[in-house]
């Protein structure tokens, strides 16, 4: 049996199955301080029977390097307590099975590059736009990571000619991606969520815009095939195909793959990431 964790800011979801495809159970619980939270985490996780393995995949920014001590340890995180969190030894110790681990969204990208991959697809994004803006990609199976992991919620945008005057929210870059299309950016703008504002609203076209530049973005730079767009943002009914009509509208044509790059809504629905985290202990167990 695997074991997997998606651990998120607000809520930790856990779930264990015999492979990726097949979740036997699952329980989720608040995000808390680490020693409340992790301890919850590991008495669900043994109380299910004997795991193999166990993955996780972590809000971050996170430890990637397998050479680093600090590898599988949550870093720099604003967030109260969880700055250093050695995540990974925790679990491996407490539960003593192989862990894997990687961010929410490779772990996401991953669940639905292979879920993709029957398809002949070779290369998938996969962007999480809601409370914050977050992304992963993974390439012939790999998920991809450089110097740390990639942050995609923090590039910039050009700016929409309805949407000049706000500064944008993001504490680090005010009007990066996060800071102006994340669902606390349209809240802070127009004081409702996305889907509750009117068809006819400007603010549709303007998100649309913002996230059809990063998934242009991801065409133009890394020639993936897909972008796959999940979050709570990206429920807003008709908010994909403005995106996917727009981002064709700023690619005109050019880009060489531009024929077979798609826009989608997550195969998985809200449950790549933890579909992508057993695809994770899968891989931890058998290295
Ligand atoms: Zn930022």
């Amino acid at each position: 049996m695997l074991g997997a964790i998606e651990a998120g800011g607000t809520k930790f979801v856990l779930a264990v199955g015999s492979s990726p495809k097949e979740i036997r159970a699952r329980h989720s619980i608040p995000t808390a301080d680490p020693a409340t939270t992790l301890a919850q985490a590991a008495a669900w996780l043994a109380s299910q029977g004997t795991l193999t393995a166990l993955g996780i995949g972590s809000f971050g920014p996170v430890e990637l390097d397998p050479t680093s001590p600090r590898w599988g340890h949550i870093t720099n995180t604003p967030k109260p307590g969880w700055r250093d969190c050695d995540i990974a030894g925790f679990f491996r110790e407490r539960l003593g099975v192989p862990v894997g681990f990687d961010t929410d969204v490779n772990a996401a990208a991953l669940a639905e590059y292979a879920a993709a991959q029957a398809n002949g697809c070779r290369s998938l994004a996969y962007l999480t736009i809601g409370t914050g803006i977050g992304g992963g990609m993974v390439q012939d199976g790999k998920p991809v990571h450089g110097v740390g992991h990639p942050e995609l919620g923090h590039i910039f945008p050009r700016r929409h000619p309805l949407d000049r005057e706000f500064a944008g929210i993001c504490p680090h870059h005010g009007d990066c991606l996060e800071g102006l299309a994340s669902g606390p950016a349209i809240k802070a703008r127009w004081g409702a969520s996305l889907s509750e504002l009117p068809d006819d609203h400007p603010a549709h076209a303007i998100i649309a815009d913002y996230i059809a530049q990063a998934c242009h973005t991801l065409f133009a730079t890394n020639a993936v095939e897909r972008v796959v767009i999940g979050g709570g943002v990206a429920k807003t009914p008709g908010l994909t195909e403005r995106i996917a009509e727009r981002a064709r509208e700023l690619g005109a044509g050019y880009l060489p793959g531009s024929a077979r790059q798609t826009i989608q809504r997550p195969h998985h629905g809200d449950d790549a990431g933890i579909t992508g985290a057993l695809m994770l202990a899968m891989q931890a167990q058998a290295n």
